[in-house]
C-alpha cells in the first residue's frame, strides 16, 4: 500500500524542529523511525501532509549516566538500546524487553522516543518505562518541561505531549544495585505485539520484599501501572497467597479489548499469568 502525499522536512535542529511543526500546524508529524508512522499513514489511519523528520538533529541519540539516572536520547534506536553495555548492566530490563520486540529489521531503525511517544498500548516501552518510574524530557515553543511517564499517556494515541513539542529525552532512574527484574510477554509468534505483557522491578530486603513496582503492556487503551498489585508484594516473602492477590490486583486494572490475540477476558487472565511469571523471575536476579 502507498501513503498519501506529503512534503518531507529535515530540521538540524530541536529549535528548527519545533518551529517547522509550530508553522505547519496539525498537518505536520515528527518522524522518527517511521516504523509505526509509516505503516499507519500505509493504512490511511495517519494522513499527515507533512512529515518532520528527527533524524538530522545532532544531540538526540545517545545513552549517558547522569549522577543517579540513565538518559537516553529520543532516536537513540532499539537497537542501540540492546548493545549497550551501560544499559545492560544498570537497568537489564530494557535489554530484556527490547529484545523482545518485533524483529532485528525493525529494531535497527525503531526508535525508543517513537516508541514511547506513539501512544500505542501494545508498545512494550512506556509499560516499562512506568514500572521504573521514568520521566520523559519535552521541548516545546515555551522551552523545556519534564512529565514522569505515568501520567503521560491519556488514552490510545492520545499522550501529554502537546504539540509542536517534540520527546527528546528519557530519563530513568537506575534500579539499586542488587534489584531484580524481569519482562515477560505473551505472544503469537515472534515478532508480534504482546498479547499481554507484565514488567517487575523489585528490591529485597533478606528474604521480604523492600520495594515492587509492576507495569503491564496491551491490556487497556493505554499502558498500565499496577500499583496497587506492587503495593500488596512489599514486606511479604511473595508466598503463593501474596502472588494470588497481586494478580488479582493488577488483572482488576485491566480493560484489553476482544481482537485477533483473544478475548477480553483470556487477555486479563493471560496478564495475571505475566505478572505471576515475571514477579517469580524477578525475585529470582534479585540481591
Ligand atoms: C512489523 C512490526 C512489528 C512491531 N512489533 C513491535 C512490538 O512487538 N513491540 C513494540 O513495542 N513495537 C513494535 N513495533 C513498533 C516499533 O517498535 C516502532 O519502531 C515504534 O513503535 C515507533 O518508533 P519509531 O522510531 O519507528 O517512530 P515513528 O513511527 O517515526 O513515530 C511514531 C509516532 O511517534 C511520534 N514521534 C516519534 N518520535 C517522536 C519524538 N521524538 N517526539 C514527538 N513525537 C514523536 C510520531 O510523530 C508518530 O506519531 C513493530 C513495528 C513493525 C513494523
Amino acid at each position: 500500500m502507498i501513503p498519501g502525499s506529503f512534503a518531507y522536512h529535515r530540521p538540524q535542529s530541536v529549535g528548527d524542529a519545533v518551529a517547522l511543526l509550530a508553522d505547519l500546524g496539525e498537518d505536520a508529524r515528527p518522524l522518527a523511525g517511521g516504523h509505526s508512522l509509516i505503516p499507519m499513514m500505509k493504512l490511511r489511519l495517519a494522513m499527515p501532509e507533512h512529515l518532520v523528520d528527527l533524524a538530522g538533529i545532532p544531540g538526540l541519540k545517545g545513552i549517558r549516566q547522569d549522577n543517579n539516572d540513565i538518559v537516553i536520547g529520543a532516536m537513540t534506536t532499539q537497537h542501540e538500546l540492546i548493545a549497550s553495555d551501560l544499559v545492560g548492566a544498570k537497568i537489564p530490563i530494557l535489554r530484556e524487553a527490547a529484545l523482545l520486540i518485533a524483529d532485528p529489521q525493525v529494531r535497527y531503525v525503531g526508535t525508543v522516543g517513537g516508541n514511547v511517544a506513539n501512544g500505542d498500548p501494545a508498545n512494550d516501552m512506556p509499560a516499562i518505562m512506568m514500572c521504573l518510574g521514568a520521566a520523559y524530557q519535552l521541548t516545546g515553543k515555551e522551552g523545556e518541561r519534564r512529565i514522569p511517564a505515568r501520567r503521560f499517556y491519556q488514552g490510545a494515541y492520545v499522550t501529554a505531549l502537546q504539540p509542536p513539542e517534540i520527546l527528546t529525552a528519557i530519563r530513568i532512574p537506575i534500579p539499586a544495585d542488587r534489584h531484580g527484574s524481569a519482562y515477560e510477554k505473551l505472544k503469537r509468534k515472534v515478532g508480534d505485539y504482546a498479547t499481554a505483557a507484565a514488567a517487575v522491578v523489585l528490591t529485597r530486603d533478606g528474604d521480604r520484599i523492600a520495594t515492587c513496582s509492576i507495569g503491564l503492556t496491551n491490556v487497556g487503551d493505554t499502558p498500565l501501572w499496577a500499583e496497587e498489585a506492587g503495593r500488596l508484594v512489599v514486606g511479604t516473602r511473595l508466598d503463593a497467597d501474596t502472588v494470588k492477590k497481586a494478580v488479582a490486583a493488577a488483572e482488576a486494572i485491566t480493560s484489553p479489548v476482544s481482537d485477533r490475540r483473544g478475548p477480553a477476558h483470556y487477555r486479563t487472565r493471560m496478564a495475571g499469568v505475566m505478572v505471576a511469571r515475571a514477579l517469580k523471575r524477578a525475585n529470582e536476579r534479585a540481591g
